[in-house]
């Protein structure tokens, strides 16, 4: 049976919910998944893997007892002698900075074709369905090479818990690096809230929030609900928030169940980064405006007075 290969990313201990859609991509052609999971203990993880039908671990440890916890030129030659060793054509990873830093230097490595951000893979036929022109359109993409690469959009693919037993595969590999990237430090982001390209549901704010204080209104409507805030590029232009929260083109693309849009007009570019959300609520003063015409439901009024009062109502739940 083929093998193909998932790249696992962990945060704070945790596997992130966005693997699972990934493995259900690759478990979708009948083939053999292997989770490669970095510099981490892969039996801390074999519960929620067996459970969503992973066929074996592959723990990789770089550089020895002392390796470094980022190094995207020793990650990715130790993924790539992992995939010769275990022949994996195939290889999955989450569009995030993470796979954005790890897949293209694989691809180039190995010389194979790559296809970022895809919504669906069908691994059989090599082709991969992403979006294109900063969204406007979708795209099928027929790929073929010695070695296949594809980006996942985080959310997009569900879960499907199959259950398996998994095997455990330790590859200690100590591969020799230039040495040009070195990772000197590592620190927390500005925000303290769950990533938005993981969240199940955003509330976004745009130009009409008016201020940084303002934007507080956003955040304990989002606590209510266990959401992210995000925002439009004018509100990180103007400083309110960071860009980390930034939903569009040039920011993050985010494919929650919910979107709530407040104050955002709805440009071509905000939609490029929030059009695959499962539902989109508009909170707008103007029934005119882009956003209004594509979403699911529209409240025409205030922010300042709606967004209080839905954060009150969530309260009395
Ligand atoms: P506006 O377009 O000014 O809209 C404000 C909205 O708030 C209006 O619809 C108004 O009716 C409504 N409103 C006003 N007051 C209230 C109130 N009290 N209550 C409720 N509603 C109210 N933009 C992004 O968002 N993300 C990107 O990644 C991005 N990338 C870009 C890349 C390029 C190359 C370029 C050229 C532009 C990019 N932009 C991006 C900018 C984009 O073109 C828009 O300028 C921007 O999205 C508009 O932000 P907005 O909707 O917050 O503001």
């Amino acid at each position: 049976m083929e093998k193909t290969g998932v790249v696992i990313e962990i945060k704070k201990g945790r596997i992130k919910d966005a693997n699972l859609g990934m493995i259900a991509c690759a478990r979708a052609a009948n083939r053999e998944v292997y989770a490669l999971i970095l510099n981490d203990t892969a039996e801390n993880f074999r519960e929620i893997l067996e459970a969503h039908g992973v066929h074996a671990m592959v723990e990789i440890t770089t550089g020895g007892a002392d390796h470094t916890p980022w190094n995207p030129e020793q990650h990715t030659r130790a993924i790539i002698t992992a995939m010769e060793a275990l022949h994996i054509k195939a290889l999955l990873a989450l569009t995030t900075p993470m796979g954005r830093e790890l897949l293209p230097r694989i691809a180039a490595a190995l010389d194979a074709p790559l296809v970022m951000d895809c919504i669906d893979v069908d691994l059989e036929k090599g082709l991969a369905r992403t979006t294109l022109y900063s969204g406007k359109t979708i795209g099928t993409i027929q790929v073929t090479g010695s070695h296949e690469l594809f980006g996942i959009r985080p959310n997009v693919i569900a879960p499907v818990p199959v259950k398996t037993k998994a095997k455990m595969i330790s590859m200690p590999i100590d591969t020799p690096v230039s040495g040009k990237f070195k990772t000197v430090e590592i620190l927390p982001g500005q925000s303290s809230q769950t990533d938005i390209t993981e969240a199940d549901i955003i509330i976004s704010g745009g130009r009409a929030m008016q201020s940084k204080e303002n934007f507080d209104l956003l955040f304990q409507c989002a606590h209510t609900m266990g959401a992210a805030v995000g925002a439009s590029r004018v509100a990180v232009d103007m400083g309110w928030v960071p860009y980390t929260m930034q939903v569009g083109q040039t920011g993050e693309k985010v494919s929650p169940r919910v979107y709530i849009a407040c104050g955002i007009s709805g440009s071509i570019q905000h939609f490029a980064g929030m059009k695959m959300s499962g539902m989109i609520i508009a909170i707008n003063t103007n029934a005119e405006a882009a956003m209004v015409s594509n979403c699911d439901y529209f409240i025409e009024g205030d922010l300042f007075e709606i967004v209080p009062l839905l954060t009150q109502r969530l309260t009395q739940k």
